[in-house]
């Protein structure tokens, strides 16, 4: 991508969406972890619903740890996959407890090595957690680099990922993912995006699609 181009993109996410950032509520990086594993496939509003409530029941390691699985998920019920959410959590807290004191650990290496988290909820964890510059590629950080060029239509989800990194300054990585979560989330949404209002319909790659 030229630089014209991405300084444009940029600056447009600046004017739309300058206070973007994260939404999953939480006060310390347990609670951010686990919010983040809850919200695979659900929405942030209904992680912070569940979790006004599940954090006030789980406020440890241990209390992850010990709880029982049927506990558990009951506690998760509410939302989407929250067998297979309370199975990773349970296991994750005991990983955290058996090799890193019962501490998250401030390693994108290691934190995939807990059980439910991948890349993506590694670099969450990463930029909002410990302030490392990360860019997490979710459903709409994939759409918004594919409809705007930053990736190819059939790039992988690491190829795009290694692609915004090369491209966007180090220093606007948390900020730029946050903003293309916004941007996708109430601009350039999956199947109604406002194309007929878009800044950047001169850019885009899918317009003639969605006009
Ligand atoms: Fe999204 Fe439409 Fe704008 Fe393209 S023109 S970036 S599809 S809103």
């Amino acid at each position: 991508m030229i630089k014209t181009k991405q300084d444009r993109i940029l600056n447009t996410f600046d004017a739309m969406f300058p206070d973007a950032r994260c939404v999953l509520n939480h006060s310390n990086n347990l609670e951010l972890l686990v919010a983040v594993m809850l919200s695979a496939q659900t929405t942030d509003e209904a992680v912070n619903k569940l979790t006004s409530h599940l954090f006030k029941k789980y406020q440890t390691v241990e209390d992850y740890a010990n709880a029982s699985l049927p506990e558990l998920e009951s506690d998760l019920h509410s939302i989407g996959l929250y067998r297979n959410k309370a199975k990773n959590i349970k296991a994750m807290a005991e990983t955290l407890q058996t090799r890193y004191n019962g501490v998250v650990p401030a390693s994108h290496k290691e934190l995939i090595t807990l059980p439910g988290v991948g890349r993506k909820t590694a670099n969450v964890v990463m930029a909002e957690g410990f302030g490392y510059p990360a860019i997490a590629v979710d459903t709409h950080v994939e759409r918004i680099s594919k409809r705007l060029g930053f990736a190819k239509a059939d790039d992988t989800v690491l190829t795009v990922e290694k692609k915004l990194m090369k491209t966007i300054p180090k220093n606007r990585w948390i900020k730029t993912h946050h903003q293309m979560i916004f941007f996708g989330r109430y601009h350039c949404k999956a199947m109604t995006p406002h194309c007929k209002e878009c800044p950047l319909v001169d850019i885009c790659k899918e317009k003639n699609k969605k006009l």
